[in-house]
């Protein structure tokens, strides 16, 4: 086949070397600059072939072996259909903390202060807009009344004007829908701005203690 029939390039992406091309999809991820996405690329270059393979599989694997949990919405890799937390009956389930990502949820069960169940909201609202199209209000809406012991709600989003906006109306939804239930929000144990994905320990459990 000559040359002219083939088909023309699509993106840059094609024409880097594989080393700019890992580069560039490392700098896809949240946080991530170009100096940090070298590291990576360079950590890779040094590391066994052992060690790469270990790293193409569990990626490889996240198309395979990853659902949904039906109950809390967060993604995992068991073999059961919920997850390791909602099928957990040590769990209390007076307590729902709803959070905005799986990596919300991550942050809070890594801090260790926490022992109720979760649902993963999937998003804050987006001021610009105020929609909150892809969140799953009403699906957690509808979980309320299966959760026999439940007592209270822990509104756990980001410390920023999102996540001040998507506590209002969850907390308004919630409260029209059940209005005995008792909702609460993180304290202020968070700065103003942080993220909880990456906050401390120590400060999930203040704005866990101080919450109202
Ligand atoms: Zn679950």
């Amino acid at each position: 086949m000559s040359k002219l029939t083939q088909k023309p390039l699509r993106s840059k992406e094609v024409l880097m070397d594989s080393l700019e091309r890992l580069t560039a999809l490392f700098e896809k991820f949240p946080g991530i600059g170009p100096r940090q996405a070298n590291r990576f690329v360079q950590f890779l270059l040094r590391s066994s072939p052992a060690g790469r393979r270990e790293l193409i599989e569990a990626i490889q694997s996240l198309s395979s072996g990853v659902h949904q949990c039906p109950e809390c919405m967060r993604f995992h890799a068991g073999e059961k259909k919920l997850c390791s937390i909602c099928s957990n009956p040590e769990r209390n389930a007076q307590f729902l903390a709803v959070v905005a990502s799986d990596a919300d949820l991550a942050a809070l069960e890594y801090s260790h202060n926490y022992r109720g169940n979760y649902f993963v909201l999937g998003g804050t609202i987006s001021l610009a807009s105020e929609k909150t199209n892809g969140l799953r209000i009403s699906q957690l809406l509808k979980s309320i009344p299966h959760r026999d012991q439940l007592t209270e709600i822990i509104l756990a989003f980001p410390a920023n004007p999102e996540g001040d906006a998507t506590a209002v109306r969850v907390r308004e939804e919630i409260h029209h829908g059940f209005p005995s239930l008792k909702i609460t929000a993180l304290g202020r144990g968070l700065s103003t701005g942080s993220e909880l994905e990456y906050a401390d320990p120590d400060t999930i459990k203040s704005a866990l203690e101080s919450r109202r």
